[in-house]
């Protein structure tokens, strides 16, 4: 399969079947924006639970955030947004892409902007949450959220958008420590793409230049993705000094430090920041996950999703819909599944076959299919039902009450 062609074929599937929509489009779109329908929500979702779960929820060292998008302007003045957020626009001029908006009404109205980072609402929430928490060095803040860039080009479908969400940790640690922080942070965000799917071979790490580094930025790794456009930056990992939490306390005059108990001393923690876009993953997850194959001597475009993070985890079809003791019984079982597990999907329409391709094309891990000698036309197999795995098409029988096991290992 041509890249050019894979890309075509993710859009269009994407599209087709509910997961991302063109902003806008009765209008005729708008650039850079995108609409995540009933599947591409639960995609969207799914990634950033498990980011979650991963980067701060399942460690000792980390707290949540959810910070307003708009802040107030001295946020942006202090931490050089307003003076050097800007791309090119040609040879002589640079173009700010932060979003502006006003805030208040008539003679009260102030201009602010919509938030380019979320990375920004956690280093003014610093002090909070070492006033409420009294966290030990090293530690970190976590926070998922809406990011908008006034991008110049938006392209590659959702690669570069104008608005988009990060999943990002500011990590205070002693300046001492911020190698041993920084290689602990590469590690795990290895870890995050093997859970998430993404081909090994696509992933390849990017050591930045000093001349190509942001200015407050000792240190910084980009991974990179093998996109079909080409090999294109999907996360950074950056070592930013004390260079915020410095900028703040001088734009704010408030102080924003790390008392040491041990030493009675008062320092400025340096930062490691981990920065991820939750739709770059998310191409970079349809990406790895799209497979064709054939079966049955026919070509099948299937998603190779991992489980976690598959909108649906389980499919249940009567296999024929004409019959009253099928459907009650294969009802019965749906209803089951989903209080238990949730994301099940229902389908009766069309041949055991068609429904097969139809879950295969949204990543859907196993298809249960309850038929005749599930009510017990063959005594030996009455309450057990066929289960069909996506990427092998293997089929299994299993009895009932070892669906909800089955559905919720790994
Ligand atoms: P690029 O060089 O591709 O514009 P960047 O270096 O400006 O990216 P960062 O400022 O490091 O990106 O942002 C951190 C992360 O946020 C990126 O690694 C990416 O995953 C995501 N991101 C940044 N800009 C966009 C965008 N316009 N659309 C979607 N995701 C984005």
């Amino acid at each position: 399969m041509e890249e050019k062609d894979k890309m075509e074929k993710i859009i269009s599937l994407a599209k087709r079947r509910g997961f991302i929509y063109q902003g806008s489009e009765i209008y005729g779109g708008l650039a850079g924006t995108w609409d995540y329908g009933p599947l591409g929500v639960e995609l969207k979702n799914n990634i950033k639970n498990l980011w979650w779960k991963m980067f701060v929820k399942s460690r000792d060292d980390m707290y949540g955030l959810d910070a307003a998008i708009i802040m107030n302007p001295k946020v942006w003045e202090s931490s050089g947004h307003v003076a050097t957020f800007a791309d090119p626009l040609d040879d002589g001029r640079k173009f700010n892409t932060m979003f502006k908006t006003t805030v208040g009404a008539g003679e009260e109205a102030t201009v602010s902007y919509l938030r380019p980072e979320t990375a920004q609402g956690i280093f003014a929430n610093f002090k909070n949450i070492v006033d409420s928490f009294h966290p030990k060095l090293p530690f970190g803040i976590g926070q998922i959220g809406k990011a908008f860039r006034n991008e110049i080009a938006p392209r590659d479908f959702i690669f570069r958008s104008r608005e988009f969400e990060q999943m990002e940790v500011e990590y205070f640690v002693k300046e001492s420590e911020w190698e041993k922080a920084f290689d602990m942070w590469r590690s795990e965000m290895h870890k995050w793409m093997d859970a998430i799917g993404l081909t090994k071979a696509a992933v390849h790490e990017l050591e930045v230049p000093g001349e190509d580094r942001a200015h407050y930025s000792k240190r910084t790794i980009d991974f990179e993705f093998d996109f079909p456009f080409g090999r294109k930056e999907l996360y950074g990992l950056a070592y930013r000094t004390d260079y915020d939490l410095g900028a703040h306390a001088k734009g704010s005059g408030v102080a924003l430090e790390y008392f040491d108990e041990e030493t009675g001393e008062r320092t400025t923690p340096h930062v490691i920041e981990p920065s991820l876009g939750v739709e770059r993953t998310l191409l970079a997850v349809l990406v790895s996950a799209y497979t064709e194959d054939e079966q049955n001597g026919e070509v099948r475009a299937f998603l190779k999703l991992p489980k976690a993070l598959a909108p649906v985890k389980a499919a249940v079809f009567p296999l024929l819909k004409n019959k009253p003791e099928l459907v009650a019984k294969a009802r019965e079982i749906f209803e089951t599944l989903k209080a238990s597990v949730g994301d099940i999907a229902w389908d009766d329409n069309g041949n055991i076959g068609k429904r097969y391709r139809r879950q295969d094309e949204i990543g859907t891990p196993v298809c249960i299919t309850i038929d005749f000698d599930t009510l017990g036309e063959n005594p030996e197999l009455l309450n057990t039902v066929t289960v069909r795995d996506r990427d092998t098409g293997e089929q299994k029988r299993v009895n009932i009450d070892e669906l909800d096991g089955l559905l919720s290992s790994k």
